[in-house]
């Protein structure tokens, strides 16, 4: 398997517009952070968990020739919002783009995206097959199963997603203690850290590290960063044994 970062940064990205901070003038590569997103290539299945409004520039830098389907977390937009973008994944694939994520997830895409789901389609909008899935089954992509995990985003109920040994988790605030028997026995596993700061839907850096202890994965990479942070190389050397930061780029194989 293997895991490449499309995007680390939280809502806004990393830099701000307009933002002068340390971590926005950052030259550092590692603070140059699109929205947050992964793309997952296993048992010869292509996936995207979530796709926000950096998708196309995050398939142009890793040259993905071929998406088979994608995995939704929530419906915030900067998981979401990129779904038009697909239109060339439909063009040449000729086929309608497989998008998994729960009901209300499923109904915001239908939402947002009102005019690809038009009665008699012009040509050229995007066609996406939706898949309602829950919390409590396991699910399949080609012959790639995967584990829906069930996260709180604040109040809100999202999902994370486990394949295999790896799991990526953002947006996290809490997890219902019932969902950590799905988290035994990772080799890798992605969590969000926003800041330093508390904030009341995302994990601050001192909770996602308490969290990935709790989960004890063999390596954990944080992700979903926000400007407030400082510049990576300020905190990444104080990170506890076996945690590391994402960055956009980063390609993790297991
Ligand atoms: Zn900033
Ligand atoms: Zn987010």
């Amino acid at each position: 398997m293997k895991i490449t970062f499309l995007g680390t940064g939280t809502s806004q990205g990393i830099p701000v517009i307009a933002c002068t901070c340390s971590a926005c003038v950052s030259e550092n590569p590692k603070d140059k952070r699109l929205r947050t997103s992964a793309f997952v290539e296993v048992n010869g299945m292509n996936i995207c968990i979530d796709i926000g409004p950096d998708f196309r520039q995050q398939m142009l830098r890793e040259k993905v020739s071929r998406l088979d389907a994608v995995v939704l977390t929530h419906e915030h937009n900067d998981h979401m919002i990129g779904a038009d973008d697909l239109r060339p994944f439909n063009f040449f694939q000729k086929q309608d783009m497989p998008i998994f994520g729960e009901q209300r997830v499923l109904d915001e895409v239908k939402a947002r995206f009102q005019y690809a789901f038009i009665p008699h389609p012009y040509p050229g909008i995007p066609q996406f097959l939706l898949t309602t899935i829950n919390d409590s089954e396991v699910f399949k992509i080609g012959g790639v199963n995967i584990q829906p995990v069930r996260l709180h985003h604040g109040t809100l109920p999202i999902l994370g997603y486990r394949i295999e040994d790896f799991c990526y988790l953002t947006d996290v605030k809490t997890i219902p203690e019932e969902e950590f028997t799905k988290l035994k026995g990772l080799k890798v596993l992605v969590l969000n850290a926003l800041r330093r700061g508390p904030h009341h839907s995302h994990l601050t850096l001192s909770e996602a590290l308490d969290m990935a202890k709790k989960i004890g994965a063999e390596k954990t990479y944080l992700t979903h960063f926000s400007h407030d942070l400082g510049p990576v190389a300020e905190w990444e050397q104080d990170l506890p044994e076996g945690v590391f930061p994402a960055w956009d780029g980063l390609i993790l194989e297991i």
